[in-house]
């Protein structure tokens, strides 16, 4: 560049920085003013209506600054190949200026695990799941045709098979009693590919005198959630309520952390206090079989993060006197490994990756076995790192247990 460019360059770019700070002495806003007019801004809803609790939220996300962080620490990001993937900084920093994007934004929501991890390190203290959820709800409102084909294949599965992971759904009928004190909902993962694991869990309970009754013929509405279909009235959360309060029992207990996640945020569930079934494992007096092999511990990341259930199963696996390894991103801070949300969402080929790098962090680490309290994450690690052994910590302590 020549010198007089620059000098002209720089001439001109003082003269607009004194032009905005003279614009923003004559013009001061009122207080209250700059929210007001974006609010205004955003009124000509290009997709859907939006309420004025959509209106206060995209708001919130105005504070974004766009400095990468939760790109950075999002596990879907890298995997699924930058460019592929509108990571959330991009999806927080376009809906955040401009309305018009919206829409555009819509598609790349749909790779978004709702891990968690991008809410817990943005320095504004953005929700950017919670405004991912907020384009598939209002991209679900608006016409169905916009759920991401994955969603709309489940949904009819879950019509067809009334669980959804398809059939064959197990029974558990012979667990079933009158007068029970606890409630244990298998979701869909616990009576279909996880009915094995459902089945050791239950019959654990019954040797260690639990007086508990099942529920297994209802859908808790954590897929319509992640759809973006599940709204305060929802049908499905409100009919697996109503299945968990027939029974009497006093309170819930579930091995699945998207359940009990949703049981635990739904207006539906309000009247229901819902526990992980480690949590209440954890309670009971038993002893297991002492166990000399090193353990590694997977947080799920609805149950470590989001519900910040982490001391349980620690505590439960401590109990066989396995030595207990941690792994490299645990508790609030562990890492997604492609399965709840993204068996639903994600490419198959960036959820096997997610898992596989997940599984190999635990493989550093020397642990001779993978413990995790999720029945999605132990399938994930089964398929994408078949060399290690996955357990979830109830088949641990059941395949433990010492009478
Ligand atoms: S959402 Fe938060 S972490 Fe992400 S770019 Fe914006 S300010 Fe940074
Ligand atoms: S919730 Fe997880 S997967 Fe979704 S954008 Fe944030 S870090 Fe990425």
């Amino acid at each position: 560049m020549s010198k007089l460019r620059k000098i002209k360059a720089i001439a001109n770019l003082g003269k607009h920085f004194w032009i905005h700070v003279f614009r923003r002495l004559v013009s001061k806003p009122k207080p209250g003013e700059e929210k007001r007019k974006f609010l205004e801004y955003y009124s000509g809803d290009k997709i859907t209506a939006l309420t004025a609790g959509d209106r206060e939220a995209l708001f919130e996300y105005q504070k974004c600054i766009n400095c990468g962080t939760c790109a950075r620490v999002c596990p879907v990001y890298a995997p699924a190949a930058h460019g592929h993937y509108r990571a959330p900084d991009s999806i927080a920093a376009s809906l955040s200026r401009s309305f018009p994007e919206f829409g555009a934004a819509r598609d790349a929501v749909y790779n978004c695990t709702q891990c968690g991890a991008c809410a817990l390190e943005c320095p504004r203290g953005i929700d950017v799941p919670g405004l991912i959820m907020l384009v598939r709800r209002k991209s679900a409102q608006a016409d169905a045709e916009l759920i991401r084909n994955t969603f709309r294949e489940r949904l009819q599965t879950l019509e067809k098979h009334g669980t959804a992971h398809g059939a064959p759904a197990a029974d558990f009928s012979a667990y079933k009693k009158q007068g029970a004190e606890f409630v244990f909902f298998t979701g869909c993962a616990g009576r279909t590919f996880a009915a094995d694991e459902t089945r050791k869990t239950l019959d654990l309970l019954t040797v260690l005198g639990v007086n508990f009754t099942v529920v297994d013929d209802a859908c808790c509405g954590g897929f319509h959630r992640s759809a973006g279909l599940l709204e305060p009235d929802s049908a499905v959360a409100r009919a697996a309520a109503q299945r968990i309060l027939d029974t009497g029992a006093a309170q819930v207990v579930t091995a699945c952390p998207h359940g009990l996640y949703t049981m635990r945020t739904h207006p539906a569930y309000r009247d229901i206090r819902a526990r992980h079934v480690l949590e209440l494992l954890n309670s009971l007096d038993f002893k297991l079989a002492a166990d000399a092999r090193t353990a590694a511990y997977h947080d799920p990341c609805f149950l470590g993060r989001r519900l910040g259930v982490c001391d349980a199963p620690r505590e439960l696996i401590a109990r066989a006197g396995a030595s207990l390894t941690e792994l490299p991103g645990n508790r609030e801070r562990t890492v997604c490994c492609g399965s709840q949300d993204g068996e639903f969402t994600l490419d198959p080929a960036v959820a096997r990756a997610m898992a596989a790098e997940r599984a190999a962090h635990a493989a550093a680490t020397g642990a001779d076995i993978l413990l995790t309290a999720c029945p999605a994450c132990r399938k994930a690690f089964a398929q994408a790192a078949p060399n290690l052994t996955a357990l979830t910590v109830s088949e641990y302590i059941a395949d433990r247990y010492k009478a």
